[in-house]
């Protein structure tokens, strides 16, 4: 007879990571086996942005269960949140969020609202919230608006908020920057990342100065946060009443984690700057046609903005660059077929086909 045995291998983030995140033997863990993403060598990119003697990562994200790193913060969040004794959780999204805690919400029985701002949510991430099951609500108005009326719902009601002002939500995604320490032995000396409600930033350097103090890592990277340029409130200095841009995931005129993203950027003596949709755009390409990694438009924002720094000889030579590649391509199937894509059409005749490949 054959007997399966268990797995009992460490997988998801809270269990690989418990000794540094707010959990107990008595949380009820929630996972499905997020994280342990691949971190990514790029070949082709620091030649073609002129980077000599500069070594740059790609940490996949858009690997996770649901495509995108909010499962990291999402296992805590709802973990905690049943821990509780929640009955149901909300959030307001641009898409990933809302996916992610569908997802988790399903794992556990737990009902799942989701506001989505009206025409500006990827094909990818609605038809997720849907199939995990969760109520979808369509707010004629933008993620800052819906984030507004969650906050007032989640405050007001016993239903749990797992946006990601939720401290669980960047609890569970710090984890991401320990998983770089451990994969490349130390942290990084930069750190590139996609920038919208700035959660992601501030989880990223809580992490990072978490695994030093705890004797993990050595040295702790600059954070370099990029914004989209028609949504970049912290680079402006002030909230931005209609955030335009194709990076649909960091289009947000007022971050909920603004005060994080400062102090990410100026603890870690880094920066936090705009990238257009053009930039974004042509790295969105670059990292798809040439490294063999599909990102959605906001992971590319992050690339996009190590171009524009590369430029400016802002690296110094023999450094390592890591960049967060937030979300999957597969997220975002209008923006992927937006280009001039010809399809070939033949007939299934052997002459015909090469012909056409040259053959
Ligand atoms: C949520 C998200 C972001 C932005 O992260 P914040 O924590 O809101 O700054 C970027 N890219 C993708 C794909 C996302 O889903």
């Amino acid at each position: 007879m054959v007997t399966l045995k268990k797995i009992e291998k460490k997988i998801g983030v809270i269990e690989r990571y418990a000794e540094f995140l707010p959990v107990t033997t008595k949380t009820p863990i929630i996972s499905l086996n997020e994280g342990n993403t691949p971190l990514i060598l790029a070949e082709a990119l620091p030649a073609e942005i002129g980077l000599k003697n500069v070594k740059i990562y790609l940490k996949f994200e858009g690997l996770n269960p649901t495509g995108s790193f909010k499962d990291r913060g999402m296992t805590m969040a709802v973990s905690k949140a049943l821990e509780k004794g929640a009955k149901a959780i909300m959030c307001a999204s641009t898409g990933n969020t809302s996916a992610s805690a569908a997802a988790f919400a399903s794992r556990c029985g737990l009902k799942c609202f989701v506001l989505v701002p009206e025409g500006n949510i990827a094909k990818g991430k609605l038809l997720q919230a849907f199939r995990y099951g969760a109520k979808v609500i369509v707010v004629k108005g933008n993620f800052d608006q819906a984030l507004e009326l969650v906050k007032t719902i989640t405050s007001t009601t016993d239903i749990h908020l797992v946006n990601s002002l939720n401290p669980d939500r960047i609890q569970g995604q710090k984890t991401a920057a320990f998983e770089i320490c451990d994969d490349l032995g130390d942290a990084p000396e930069y750190h590139a990342i996609p920038v919208g409600n700035a959660g992601n930033i501030t989880a990223y350097w809580m992490g990072y100065k978490e695994y030093q103090k705890a004797g993990r890592s050595g040295r702790l990277p600059k954070m370099l946060g990029f914004q989209a340029a028609g949504s970049a409130p912290i680079v402006k200095g002030h909230p931005i009443e209609k955030p335009e841009t194709i990076a649909t995931a960091i289009r947000i005129g007022n971050p909920a984690s603004w005060k994080g993203a400062l102090l990410a950027r100026d603890e870690s003596g880094g920066l936090i700057e705009a990238v257009t949709d053009e930039e974004i755009t042509w790295a969105y390409r670059f990292i798809a046609e040439r490294e063999g990694v599909f990102a959605e438009p906001a992971s590319a924002a992050a690339v996009a903005g190590v171009k524009k720094l590369a430029e400016r000889n802002y690296f110094k030579p023999g450094t390592t660059i890591a960049v967060t590649l937030t979300g999957s391509g597969l997220k975002d199937p209008d923006f992927a077929l937006s280009f001039k894509d010809e399809l070939i059409p033949v007939e299934p005749v052997l002459e015909k086909v090469k012909k056409i490949i040259g053959a």
